[in-house]
């Protein structure tokens, strides 16, 4: 049976357009403006729905807003306060998934219509992206009858007047037309959305999240934006994370792809991922102030590359083609370093001498396809040399082996981690190889409602350079869906901790 939503609209225009567009919802009509809402919400209160819904238009303060963009609030206010709505993420994702302009923020509830243009930006200063003159008080009435369970609620906007097509110009009813349709396209996603609602459990990998070498990277970073003069320069992105860098970029620092983008005389941070000496050459040649944030662990890699090939070996390296760690680790030994992705590259490896071989590998590889490659070089090269210690790290060990651990119990695993995150995208790999339909996002307003309708158990957790709290988000949005249970699989405890270059060392 489909879960109970009720969609209220204000006006009769709005009410028709939602007729009908919504799979198996009750529709109502509160009327508009706050004194009708008033008379309407015992009629609210008699019968409380599972999943409500306050849909229709608005007008919109936010500049980037044209006639016919949906805003999903985040936020509802009025002059009787605030309230958070956390729950919509997926039906953001969704409602763009099929093809809809979607803003997220504040919707400010008033009395009357915005008058001129001197109080669309007085209004546009508080902050709120939208106005319309109903939904704070719905949804202030419907969280006051809130029981513990947990009732999503969304308010849903179609824009049809902004600064620039104010209410009065004949190209309103053009607008109206496109937010009335836009409106009618809401429709099904409001649906699927609905279906969310309802328990989960939620099963956190452990270990997750930041490890040592992103931690320190980071901090490297920060402290360099306390220390030096801004701007600081980083070449590539210090760890392959969205939010890390938006986050770091706000701050200060700016990101290149390569030197000749970075001033004489500046500061260079290099990122976790490892640079070429003929970077690190050219860099001193320039006289900038290198800080280096190369990951201990990558670091060791190069010390062994180098030692491989000083001694005259053929040095192999598994990794991935084009990976700024890749590109560091061939740059160490140019010419004398073979990279291969696959066992069928393996196979094609050519040695000068069969028994002086040595491969070295990635430290974020999975690790069953890495094995795999290794299978194959040591059946052809007996005495294949390796590094002491696994070229795959602690990290990547730890967090695969966790992944793996939930994914067998879970309906569907969510993996917090940037597209361009080697760490990441194997552990969404890992787990649908242990047989959890799996998903990498950046954060939780990408979780799209298909993965989530019907999967009861989530397993979650986060690659090796997305934030902890992202993780928060995702489980404070599953949160407001429904009563959550969360339980953590711990399967390895880290204490490792790497100490600062003395650049910024306190
Ligand atoms: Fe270092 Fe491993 Fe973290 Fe990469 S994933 S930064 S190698 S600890």
């Amino acid at each position: 049976m489909s879960v109970d939503l009720l969609v209220v609209t204000a006006l009769r225009s709005e009410y028709q357009a939602l007729r009908g567009r919504v799979p198996e919802a009750r529709l109502a009509r509160c009327g508009m403006g706050p004194v009708k809402v008033a008379r309407w919400l015992p009629e609210l209160a008699r019968d409380l729905p599972a999943v409500l819904v306050v849909a229709g238009v608005a007008g919109g303060l936010d500049p980037s807003l044209r006639p016919g963009d949906v805003v999903v609030a985040s936020e509802v206010r009025d002059a009787a306060g605030r309230i958070t709505l956390r729950e919509t993420a997926p039906l953001v994702a969704e409602l763009r998934a099929r093809g809809l302009r979607v803003q997220t923020g504040p919707i400010l509830s008033r009395d009357t219509i915005v008058g001129g243009p001197d109080e669309r930006e007085r209004l546009a200063a508080t902050g709120a992206l939208a106005v319309d003159m109903e939904s704070a008080a719905i949804v202030r009435a419907a969280h006051e009858h809130r029981s513990d369970t947990p009732r999503p609620i969304a308010v849903v906007r179609v824009i049809v007047d902004t600064a620039m097509t104010p209410l009065v110009r004949p190209a309103t009813v053009t607008a109206g037309i496109r937010a009335l349709r836009n409106l009618a396209r809401t429709g099904p996603a409001l649906r699927r959305w609905a279906e969310l609602a309802g328990p989960r459990t939620i099963v956190l990998a452990a270990p997750r999240s930041f490890c040592a070498g992103v931690d320190r990277a980071i901090d490297i970073v920060d402290a360099a934006l306390e220390r030096y003069p801004h701007p600081i320069y980083v070449r590539r992105q210090i760890v392959h994370n969205a939010h890390v860098v938006r986050d770091l970029e706000q701050r200060g620092a700016v990101f290149v792809e390569e030197l000749d983008e970075v001033p004489d005389g500046t500061t260079l941070v290099f990122s976790a991922h490892g640079v070429a000496p003929a970077v690190r050459a050219e860099a001193e040649r320039r006289g900038l102030k290198v800080i280096d944030a190369t990951c201990p662990l990558v670091a060791k890699v190069h010390a062994e590359a180098r030692r491989f090939a000083t001694r005259g070996d053929t040095v192999v390296l598994i990794g991935h083609d084009g990976h700024d760690e890749t590109e560091g680790t061939l740059g160490e030994v140019p010419g004398k370093i073979t990279l291969v992705e696959t066992p069928q590259d393996a196979e094609r490896v050519v040695a000068e001498d069969p028994d002086r071989v040595a491969f070295l590998m990635q430290t974020t590889l999975a690790i069953d396809d890495a094995a795999a490659t290794v299978d194959v070089l040591r059946r052809r090269f007996p005495l294949i040399a390796s590094s002491a210690t696994d070229d795959i790290c602690y990290a990547t060990t730890n967090r695969q082996a966790a992944v793996k651990a939930i994914a067998g119990n879970s309906d569907v695993v969510i993996v917090l981690g940037s597209a361009n995150s080697s760490n990441s995208l194997r552990l969404a790999e890992v787990a649908a190889r242990a047989g959890a339909p799996a998903h990498l996002v950046d954060d939780a307003t990408a979780l799209l409602p298909e993965w989530l309708v019907g999967a009861r158990t989530v397993g979650l957790t986060a690659g090796a350079s997305a934030p902890p709290h992202l993780v928060d988000e995702v489980i404070g949005t599953l949160r407001a869906l429904g009563p959550v249970e969360v339980v953590e699989q711990t399967v390895a405890r880290e204490e490792i901790t790497f100490t600062l270059p003395k650049e910024v060392a306190q």
